[in-house]
Formats: structure tokens, sequence, C-alpha cells
């Protein structure tokens, strides 16, 4: 009998480690340029509207809403028992889109609405990572 597959997890790079230290925190933690004062996504040396390198690490509010997503039926290895599972684009509030799952929730299309408020959760998978999640708004 082989073992189960297990899930791959993401290795924080010097760019993105302020993003899993925040998560770690329970900390949404975007970069946030301060020549345009625009938030964006995902980590990177240069602010990717204004090209500027002014860039600092702020907490998001957590808060968005749900842009569109798909409901997996066939898993990825080590996500067997995590069926059905919603892969998610979330807008935050400040404008960055995020890939997520959605959580605390049966997943259903009817459970889903487009334009569901939603805010972050976080998932302690190990002593490094937590993965940001989303769940129905409170
Ligand atoms: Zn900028």
């Amino acid at each position: 009998m082989t073992s189960p597959a297990r899930k791959q997890l993401p290795t924080p790079t010097p760019e993105t480690a302020p993003y899993w230290e925040g998560a770690k925190a329970h900390e949404l933690r975007l970069q946030h340029c301060n020549d345009c004062d625009k938030p964006f996504f995902y980590p990177r040396i240069f602010c990717p509207i204004c090209l500027g390198d002014n860039v600092e690490w702020k907490a998001m509010s957590g808060k968005g809403t749900l842009l569109t997503y798909v409901l997996s039926a066939r898993p990825a290895p080590g996500f067997e028992e995590e069926l059905p599972y919603a892969i998610a684009i979330v807008k935050l509030d400040e404008g960055p889109h995020l890939m997520s799952n959605i959580v605390e929730t049966e997943i259903t299309p009817e459970n889903l609405p487009a334009g569901m408020a939603l805010e972050v959760v976080f998932d302690d998978v190990n002593e490094t990572i937590s993965l940001p999640k989303f769940r129905p708004a409170s």
C-alpha cells in the first residue's frame, strides 16, 4: 500500500516571506506602493502599476468579495479528503485579487453567489505556514 500523497505547501522566498509571516500572525499583509498609493499582489520588488520601488508591507482588512470560483471534483494529490472544494478568486476590499479556498460553508453553487461578502481566516498548517482562506462574512 502506498502512503497518501501530501499536500504541497508554499516555500517562502525573500520576496514572499513578509506575506507568510503576516499569515502566521493571522494578518493579511500585502505590499503597498507609496508612490501611487495602491496595494498590489503578488509580492514583487516594484509596483506593477507605476513601477516605483517605494513599497512597503501593510495589513489589509481581510474583507473582500467572491469574484468567481471553480468547484473541484477531481482532487489534486493530497486534497482527496477535502472534496468538494472551491478554488476561488477573491477581490479584496482594498482592490487586489487573491486565489484562495472558501471554507466554513457547504460548498455548493447555491452557497457561493458571485459578489458574496467574505472575510479571511487562517489555516495553521504547520509551524511556519498558515494559509489565508475565506469564509462568508459574519
Ligand atoms: Zn505605484
